[in-house]
């Protein structure tokens, strides 16, 4: 097994398999984080968020899912983290992993009383988003994806190309 397939074979563990087949046939619905993924309190990029009190954060952590398509994001009328049913089923685990580090981050700032929306900036220069991103790309690293799968993660339908090529830039990937 080279890093990347030790990488992936350690995320798939993350994942909750048979409780989340159940959570996801009940389509939208609401349920505690650690019902759905385990040991997250065990990953060393989720430590360093949270510290002390990870285990504790966690599993407060309410997860709404929802039937909409997207992503996910953090629901900052209650701190929920909201994910798309398909895209937990079908997505990338690689990109799902990452979006849940990337969310978990902003879960820490909303605790720290942050506004996740601040409509001062747009998107992709908001600073709790750069500061998220920032610290997934870190993540990304680590398991050793190349600048080019990163900026594949980067990528997504609903970001324009000058967009892109601003958020690449302020986390510093090279993309093509
Ligand atoms: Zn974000």
């Amino acid at each position: 097994m080279d890093r990347l397939e030790y990488a992936m074979f350690r995320i798939l563990r993350l994942f909750r398999k048979t409780p989340l087949n159940r959570i996801l046939r009940a389509g939208a619905s609401t349920h505690m984080f650690t019902d759905c993924f385990k040991d997250f309190d065990k990953v060393a990029a989720v430590r360093r968020i949270f510290g002390d009190k990870t285990t504790e954060v966690l599993s407060n952590l309410k997860v709404d899912f929802t039937l909409f398509s997207g992503y996910m994001y953090v629901d900052s009328s209650n701190g929920h983290l909201v994910v798309s049913s398909r895209y937990l089923k079908t997505g990338d685990k690689i990109d799902v992993y990452l979006d849940l580090i990337h969310e978990l981050f902003h879960v820490k700032q909303f605790m720290e009383g942050r506004d996740l929306f601040d409509p001062r900036y747009s998107y992709v220069e908001r600073p709790t988003e750069i500061e998220a991103y920032r610290y997934a790309v870190q993540e990304a690293r680590r398991l050793g994806l190349t600048d080019k799968r990163i900026c594949e993660y980067l990528k997504t339908e609903w970001i324009n190309d000058r967009d892109f090529k601003f958020l690449a830039n302020a986390v510093n990937v090279t993309c093509p």
